[in-house]
């Protein structure tokens, strides 16, 4: 699209373009199918119309969007491939003297160089004929049908084999896709929608990137190019990079004059192996990029037809990035009287994941990044440009400099992930440890009802009776500060008096699932060091050959009521051991996370200051012990003087039952995996109705997938959720997010860090990825563990020296979880599959599992999830 500003001669420029279409048997080319095979079907005359539009009578802005409208409105309309014309010219008048001339070519008949003639011979030709003189143009030697035969013929046997030979070996175990980190889910078919964003890179700077380019002998193009695939590796954190680019393709004399589609795309593979420095990539860069010019002929389509790559109809095969500068500008000559600008038509259209023009201008470098909309957001463009332009000044400031350290982030970037978004230093009962808090609230409501559970009804004065008798019970058995105490009991009121006597005696309880087997119970009793094993009848058989003091709690009631009931003296401190959980590895040895009463506290204080509890909330113990989310089930209502019941294990398996009983008891919040809460979506119980009072849904302990909460909210549609993120390493929970935030689009975030805690998403080398770039979640502040238990080597691996904050001993524990930013700074967690799922012969992105899930359950059965680090440790996700 062009404005033409002047006095036009209209009937000139018609004659002109009717004189190119002459000229060009390309323009009047349209494609059959004959026999099966498609045909080039040259027509002899074809009258080009040039239909004009008038839109002189609108106001002067109207008039401008209006043409901008139609511009893009012409550049969508679908050609008929068969019928053709595949050109066509449409003139819209703005005023007297200002025209926008639209020409709009199918990209089979014509490419970028194919513009420059046009606009060369429609300047010539209109000069011509405005004064009423003849063509001054020379007939063409060639016609594209010329050159297409010629290609023919000569792209065959020895000249075929070898440049096929070249791009077979060139590509050979090319990776199956570049997994540029998405802002949306891939759908199964590209849409082509798309956008663009343009920007301006300063001339100082392509001027040294032009003298970098120099000295090394390579070309911009190739600087440029290495610089980009080293931003798409740090991205992508793929070592092997492959990006299209389109090459003229002209390389006959010939056929420089032609309009026609002679452009070719050639797959340039970046090799980032070895951490590589500026200069030796782009060496490299150098190496391959002459290598592909000398093999340019072979058409990709050929390529892929011969290569058979894996097709997907939601990505381009062999590379999913276009990538070029644009050596000869899109010339505008002067129309004879007239001024020639472009009018800029946004392009709705990405053909790539990611396309990136860049043109040398006397002003500088303009890039423009086309990108599919259904993939990315505006702002991660924009960002993404950011750091191409920090990279580019990086590398040309320091091309000795290894490439995966340079910082792409702005400071102002880098603050706001390091510090603004890990700002959340709060007060909390920092010498406090959990009993003795709960012995404050004991002094408040000694009266008030605590645990219900199927047989007995405990208020606080008596819990703390009977816990305090334990503890002291206890403590005449060697149990004090930093003594391992084993509880292995089915759940009851009764577990609850065992941790608290625990606890008041100073000690560390290990919980001990009795649904565990026989081993795994020997091996943690005895690497924990349990110095006593609490118990009941049921589970006692399950422990034999062990050192442990064994104590039936539902049978020593003699002797406990011979022991104290007052609150046991000797003051434990926050730093001490609380409990011991083991990890579920499914391989290998577990491993005990030792936690200390301080995680406890500031995790407490903060779930009771962000949702703190109304009076005649009631909330439900019913998590296994060994999960490290049962700390907060059982003590967090417990220390702030709120009653709960206690579930059997047969209750919670038995939807209905559970379901019954949470109603009954009048629940106001509860904790819950995931799992758990689709077995009760799934139940087809009318949740709303059956728990009017159950306000607070808390997730936990595993990914709450879009489809679930989607699910949750068509059910629930009053009650909040919260999700929240953590592990045994961490005291339970360091992120939260909150339902009435903002409605989750693409996934559920796992939300921000809560209080005196700092979370960071950091590379392979430890650095702070920019926001939408996944890396691996590290978690720092008052709820990190002391470590694992009798494994110092592993404690040394996970808990590491924080090197963001000033403050001395600071520790990060390393999680293993793979998370990324959102540019609000809540956090996206990853689930990251190490294999292929396909659905129907198409790859499923990770981001899609869950969702597709629910659609065919029966065809996926399981998910199962590699974490990085433990690689022989399969999860199962879903
Ligand atoms: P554990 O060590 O047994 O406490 O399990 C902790 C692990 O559970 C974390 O490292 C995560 O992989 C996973 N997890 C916990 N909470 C969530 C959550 N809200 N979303 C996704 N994964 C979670
Ligand atoms: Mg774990």
């Amino acid at each position: 699209a062009k404005r033409l500003t002047g006095p036009l001669d209209v009937g000139a420029l018609e004659e002109s373009l009717n004189e190119i279409v002459r000229r060009h048997d390309a323009l009047r080319t349209s494609f059959s199918v004959c026999e099966g095979r498609p045909v080039q079907v040259i027509s002899q005359a074809r009258q080009v119309a040039l239909p004009e539009t008038d839109l002189r009578d609108l106001p002067v802005e109207a008039r401008e969007r209006e043409a901008s409208r139609l511009a893009g409105l012409e550049a969508g309309r679908l050609f008929d491939l068969a019928q053709g014309p595949l050109f066509r010219a449409k003139l819209l008048r703005l005023t007297e003297e200002e025209h926008v001339l639209i020409v709009t070519m199918h990209h089979i008949v014509s490419d970028g160089w194919s513009v420059a003639v046009f606009m060369r011979e429609l300047a010539m030709l209109y000069d011509a004929f405005r004064l009423g003189k003849p063509s001054p143009l020379p007939e063409l030697p060639i016609q594209y049908a010329d050159y297409a035969l010629w290609q023919q013929n000569w792209l065959r046997g020895e000249v075929l084999e070898q440049q096929l030979d070249y791009w077979k070996r060139q590509l050979a175990g090319i990776p199956a896709a570049l997994e540029l980190a998405t802002d949306r889910p891939r759908a199964a078919v590209h849409s082509f929608r798309g956008a663009s964003i343009g920007a301006i890179l300063p001339l100082g700077l392509l001027q040294r990137l032009n003298a970098l380019s120099h000295s090394e002998g390579a070309t911009l193009f190739m600087t440029l190019l290495a610089a980009f695939q080293a931003l798409l590796s740090r991205y992508t954190g793929q070592e092997d990079i492959p990006v299209g680019s389109p090459i003229a393709g002209r390389t006959q004399v010939e056929t420089e004059g032609l309009i026609g589609f002679f452009v070719n795309t050639l797959v340039l593979r970046g090799d980032l192996s070895g951490d590589p420095t500026f200069r030796q990539l782009l060496a490299r860069v150098r190496e391959t990029s002459l290598e592909a010019y000398a093999h340019q002929d072979l058409p990709f389509e050929k390529l892929v037809e011969e290569l058979q790559p894996e097709r997907d109809l939601g990505r381009n095969p062999l590379f999913q990035v276009m990538f070029a500068l644009q050596n000869t500008p899109a010339s505008s000559p002067e129309l004879t009287g007239l001024k020639v600008a472009p009018l800029s038509v946004e392009s709705k259209t990405s053909h790539f994941d990611l396309e990136v023009y860049l043109l040398e201008k006397p002003s500088g470098l303009t890039c423009t990044f086309v990108y599919a909309t259904d993939l990315f957001d505006s702002g991660t463009i924009v960002r993404m440009m950011g750091h191409y332009q920090r990279l580019l000044e990086s590398v040309v400031a320091d091309p000795d400099r290894c490439l995966s350290t340079v910082d792409l982030m702005s400071g102002s970037e880098r603050h706001q992930i390091l510090v603004e978004w890990n700002q959340t230093e709060t007060e909390y009962p920092r010498n406090k440890t959990v009993h003795g808090l709960f012995e404050e609230q004991v002094e408040r409501t000694p009266e008030a009802v605590v645990l219900r559970d199927g047989r007995e009804e405990l208020r606080f004065g008596e819990l703390n009776r009977r816990a305090n008798r334990l503890a002291h019970f206890l403590r005449k058995r060697g149990v004090g500060p930093e003594v391992v105490v084993g509880v292995c009991m089915e759940r009851s009121a009764r577990t609850v008096v065992a941790l608290l006597g625990v606890l008041k005696a100073g000690g560390a309880y290990v919980p001990l699932d009795p649904s565990y087997p026989e081993e795994r119970l020997a091996f943690m009793l005895r690497d924990s060091g349990a110095r006593v094993l609490l118990t009941d009848e049921p589970s006692a058989p399950r422990f034999s050959g062990h050192e442990a003091e064994v104590v039936r709690l539902d049978s020593v009631d003699a002797a406990l009521s011979a022991e104290s009931e007052t609150n046991p003296v000797g003051a434990s401190r926050p730093g001490d051991l609380a409990y011991v959980i083991y990890t579920s590895g499914s391989t290998g040895p577990p491993k005990g996370v030792e936690a200390l009463h301080r995680g406890c506290v500031n995790r407490f204080a903060w779930m009771w200051r962000t949702y703190p509890f109304a009076a005649g909330e009631v909330c439900c113990q019913k998590t296994a012990l060994s999960f490290v989310d049962s700390v907060w089930e059982i003590f967090g209502p417990l220390l702030q003087g709120i009653p709960s019941v206690v579930l059997p294990e047969e209750t919670v398996r038995d939807p209905r039952a559970f379901l019954e009983t949470l109603a009954a008891a009048r629940v106001t919040r509860i904790v819950l995996v995931p799992s758990l809460l689709r077995a009760l979506l799934d139940s087809g119980i009318d949740l709303a109705g059956t728990l009017p009072s159950l306000r607070w849904w808390v997730t936990s302990g595993e990914a709450l997938s879009l489809e679930l909460y989607r699910r949750f909210r068509g059910s629930l549609p009053g009650a909040t959720l919260i999700n929240l993120y953590g592990s045994s390493e961490v005291s339970a929970d360091v992120t939260c997010w909150d339902s009435r935030s903002a409605e989750p689009r693409d996934a559920v975030p796992i939300g921000r860090p809560i209080a005196n805690t700092q979370v960071y998403i950091l590379d392979g080398r430890g650095q702070p990825v920019p926001v939408g770039i996944p890396g691996e979640i590290y978690v720092g502040g008052h709820g990190l563990a002391r470590g694992y238990r009798n494994r110092p080597e592993l404690t040394a691996e996970r808990f590491l020296p924080d090197p963001f904050r000033r403050v001395p001993g600071a520790r990060l524990f390393r999680t293993g979880d793979r998370g990324r930013y959102r540019d609000d700074g809540q956090i996206e967690y990853l689930v990251r599959t190490d294999f292929q799922i396909k659905l129907r012969g198409r790859r499923i992105e990770p981001g899609e599992i869950e969702s597709r899930l629910g659609e065919h359950a029966a065809v996926v059965q399981a998910v199962v999830c590699l974490r990085e680090d433990l690689p022989d440790q399969p999860r199962l996700v879903a």
